[in-house]
């Protein structure tokens, strides 16, 4: 894990409103427990570890949740928002379909079996979820720029929702990027800058701007606390559209790890706030072979994650030195859940099997995440009888490239009955 020391004097800015935070009550480290005032830090002063929002939570219904907007502010009395959130302009995201997948799951033999398919937010991955909550800690720090490193979702999600906001927004990519992913954040921002290097270094340099300048709220990085609790909603989300009550098992891609976290967080905190029923639950990550760092690691049975350089068409994924990875390791064990990889070949698979069964035309990541689920399946990793929930986090239109030359016109025919007969096509 990349850690940078803090300079408080270039973060801290004006004094907090009260209630800029919800319910939030500090920030605690995630190795030691040191306790932190809410603000814009991220590292423990103690021992560097991660911050972590931990909370005072009111008694919530799910009545109250339930006559809440159809987004991800149903659930802010559990997010570090303001209660008056909805009033700032943002993107709305959230409360995405949950579908029954009853043909996929007849494909893999899975008996009971859905997609949360996420890329119908607003900027078409589940980005917008974590930006949503970034963007109002970034407002309640008056930050003058909105900014990430990007594997290209995020800075999509970044660009859309500073715009929304007024904010200025800088967004950094590899400058390999596929094109579809730089065109939708370059729509929204006049700064998009490329950087010749691989996630990790703009990570890296990313890091550095916000150690120099002032004012600069990088959503994953100097804010990143307060983005990671936007995942949770994926996790509300799931158990609320099953009817209040949790899955046996759930598949979600690992790039960062932040997400597989959170979700298994929102689980948690959904049972402590008797939401939900307690019972076990199975949580597995998904990676491709050319970034796995996590899968590898879960393998061979140790903590220690060796950071990897991505080489991969899973773009989104490919983080060599994922942040959360350890967590990631620790919830998939202590939940009986796995890590799990697969090759290139398959994510381009498993993005063809959720469209032709499912009619969601998902991106790499995932065709990563349904090719997992096949591979769990056929690894006996997975139990076929338990009610399952795959996870899309982004859309196909993005990477259009991966899939161009496996699907195509099956004929290109004169415009004639006779022409048509003649190609035999059905
Ligand atoms: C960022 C991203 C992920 C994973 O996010 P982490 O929280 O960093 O693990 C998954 N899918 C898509 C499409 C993404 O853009
Ligand atoms: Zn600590």
């Amino acid at each position: 894990m990349t850690v940078v020391a803090e300079n408080p004097a270039r973060t801290t800015r004006k004094p907090l409103r009260a209630g800029a935070f919800g319910h939030a009550r500090v920030l605690a480290c995630r190795e030691c427990g040191h306790e932190v005032d809410l603000g814009p830090h991220y590292a423990c002063p103690e021992c560097f570890g991660p911050l972590e929002v931990s909370y005072d939570f009111p008694a919530v219904t799910r009545e109250e949740i339930a006559a809440g907007p159809a987004n991800i502010w149903r659930y802010k009395a559990l997010l570090p928002v303001p209660s008056d959130i909805e009033e700032s302009p943002n993107t709305e995201p959230g409360f995405t379909r949950l579908l029954r997948a009853n043909n996929l799951g007849a494909t893999l033999g899975i008996d009971n079996l859905w997609v949360k398919d996420d890329s119908t937010n607003p900027t078409n991955s589940f980005k917008d979820r974590v930006v949503a909550c970034a963007l109002s800690a970034a407002r309640e720090f008056d930050a003058k720029v909105f900014a990430c490193p990007s594997t290209g979702n995020l800075a999509n999600a970044v660009a859309a929702a500073g715009a929304r906001a007024g904010i200025k927004t800088v967004v950094f990519i590899p400058s390999n990027l596929e094109k579809p992913k730089q065109i939708n954040s370059a729509v929204y921002t006049d700064s998009l800058v490329a950087v010749d290097g691989n996630y990790d270094d703009v990570n890296k340099l990313a890091s550095e701007i916000a150690g120099e300048e002032e004012g600069w709220a990088f959503v994953n990085v100097n804010v990143r606390p307060f983005y990671a609790e936007g995942s949770k909603t994926l996790g509300y989300e799931i158990a609320e559209q099953l009817g209040w009550r949790l899955p046996d098992q759930v598949v979600i891609p690992v790039a960062s790890g932040s997400q597989l976290t959170k979700v298994d967080k929102a689980f948690q905190e959904l049972i402590t706030l008797g939401l939900v029923e307690d019972k076990p639950y199975k949580v597995y990550g998904a990676q491709a072979t050319g970034c796995s760092p996590v899968s590898v690691a879960y393998k061979v049975n140790t903590d220690a994650i060796r950071p990897v350089k991505p080489d991969t068409i899973a773009k989104s994924l490919a983080i060599g030195n994922p942040a959360d990875g350890i967590y990631v390791l620790d919830v998939c064990r202590r939940t009986g859940g796995a890590v799990e990889d697969i090759s290139d070949e398959e994510v381009r698979e498993g993005i063809v099997l959720l469209a032709r069964t499912e009619g969601i035309f998902t991106e790499t990541a995932g065709g990563t995440t349904v090719g997992v689920l096949k591979k769990l399946v056929e690894t006996g990793q997975l139990d076929t009888t338990l009610e399952t929930v795959v996870i899309n986090t982004g859309h196909g239109l993005k990477t259009l490239d991966a899939v161009s030359d496996r699907v195509s016109a099956v004929a290109t025919i004169a415009p004639t009955y006779a022409a048509f007969a003649a190609a035999d096509l059905v």
